[in-house]
């Protein structure tokens, strides 16, 4: 059954045992939130889920202890800035991303395609791909579907992104129509790249000729207990749906993506500009085109408010800069709205940041020291308020997650987006 003269039986492969990589426990029935878990190759995430951001291969002013202390299961880090600074070799000389971080749970790849049309100076944009200035020496860079995946693989992300081409708002329609259709065909060409990329690394055994591997990613499967063992786990591959906040694109985007095949998916190009009613009318429209048992990933996203709202439209997973970024400039996220850690108010306030947080720095700080080490400069201050605002967001998580399991979330969440609401406009 499984080796003849050391030869791999494609037969083990071919019939492998598909374990989902995403199981729903609860599904709220007022409305289209979910409670799942989703699994990769290092490790289970729980979802609804808030990915902190580790932009050059660190969340700004962390630990990985201090972050794994907040309740984060998973981070993201950017392919662009990797790419650029120090470089995927680089990356892969000092013993991959996992190690390079010192971070043992699930990492998440973008593809670099938002940083590109944001960051840099574009110089070439075509249906082959982008040629930009790196935003930093002004050097010229390609990036494609190909090269983007590869590089995602070579970093040896747990979820890594397709390609594509992210719009500003507004945004002319031709141009979107366009930007759609790229990202549409890119996709298509990162799933080919994703496949062969592993052509190699399956002894005895050729993707694209089995179709063990045909559904695109990294669903777990495994062979004969007593057999030879592919790769422990792949790295699972997300489609991404464009098409700003036009309804007719989104559809057409959502059903040509999903036609391809892929273990989640992503809303991109929103928290834009588009302000968040209409993000949250785009969100409403596009999850249920989605398959309801992969996860959805709702990109760049966003408040407290934002994410309560989008969880209600069906959304699984979050990044944002928003509570490190935030936490930097002296912003602390409460239940009570912001509070901003400069102001005079604070000079001799004993009181924690948020009362009844467990994060570091509320038990062990005052509003008044912090203000203080802000108004220093000392880098305390910024750590301190990081840490704070990443265990806010994680606390809000594991609350969705919980009233989703105890099957109140609808009145629940509905009392804190009006709460969340009113704390996003003093922002
Ligand atoms: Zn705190």
């Amino acid at each position: 059954m499984s080796r003849k003269s050391g030869i791999v039986s494609h037969k083990l492969y071919m019939e492998p045992v598909p374990v989902s990589h995403f199981e729903i426990s609860h599904a709220d029935p007022h409305c289209a939130a979910r409670r799942g878990v989703l699994t990769t190759a290092h490790g289970p995430v729980q979802t609804p889920a808030f990915m902190p951001v580790g932009t050059a291969g660190a969340v700004k002013g962390i630990t990985p202890d201090q972050l794994k202390a907040t309740g984060a299961q998973i981070v993201l880090a950017n392919t662009y800035h990797l790419l650029l600074r120090p470089g995927v070799e680089v990356v892969e000389s000092l013993g991959g991303l996992h190690r390079l971080m010192a971070w043992d749970q699930p990492i998440l790849t973008d593809s670099g395609g938002y940083q590109v049309f944001s960051l840099s100076a574009l110089t070439r944009i075509d249906e082959e791909g982008v040629e930009f200035a790196s935003h930093i020496d002004g050097a010229r860079v390609h990036l494609n579907a190909e090269i983007a995946t590869n590089l995602q693989v070579r970093l040896g992300a747990d979820i890594i992104m397709c390609f594509d081409e992210c719009t500003p708002y507004p945004v002319e329609k031709a141009r979107l129509e366009k930007a759609v259709a790229r990202t549409i065909e890119w996709a298509k060409r990162c799933k080919t790249a994703y496949q062969r990329s592993f052509k190699f690394e399956v002894s005895g055994v050729e993707q694209g000729e089995t179709g063990a591997f045909e559904a695109g990613g990294g669903s777990l499967r495994t062979a004969g207990a007593s057999g030879p063992q592919p790769p422990a786990c792949f790295p699972l591959l997300f489609g991404i749906i464009q098409g700003g906040v036009d309804p007719k694109l989104r559809r057409w985007c959502a059903e040509q993506i999903v036609a391809l095949g892929f273990d989640g998916y992503a809303l991109g190009g929103l928290s834009v500009g588009e302000g968040h009613d209409e993000m949250i009318r785009t969100v409403r429209h596009t999850a249920p085109l989605l398959p309801a048992d992969r996860p959805r990933y709702l990109m760049g996203v966003g408040t407290p408010a934002d994410i309560l709202a989008a969880v209600r439209a069906g959304i699984d997973m979050f990044d944002c800069v928003l509570p490190t970024r935030n936490g930097r400039n002296a912003f602390a996220f409460t239940e009570n709205g912001p509070l901003r850690l400069r102001n005079n108010a604070h000079v001799d306030s004993t009181e924690p940041v948020e009362a009844g947080c467990e994060c570091y720095g509320c038990r062990h700080f005052t509003r008044g020291a912090i203000r203080h080490f802000f108004n220093c400069g000392e880098m305390l201050g910024p750590i301190l308020l990081s840490i704070h605002n990443l265990t806010f967001y994680q606390r809000l998580m594991s609350n969705i997650r919980t009233h989703l399991e105890r099957g109140d979330f609808a009145a629940w969440a509905a009392r804190e987006f009006e709460k969340h609401a009113r704390n996003d406009k003093q922002q």
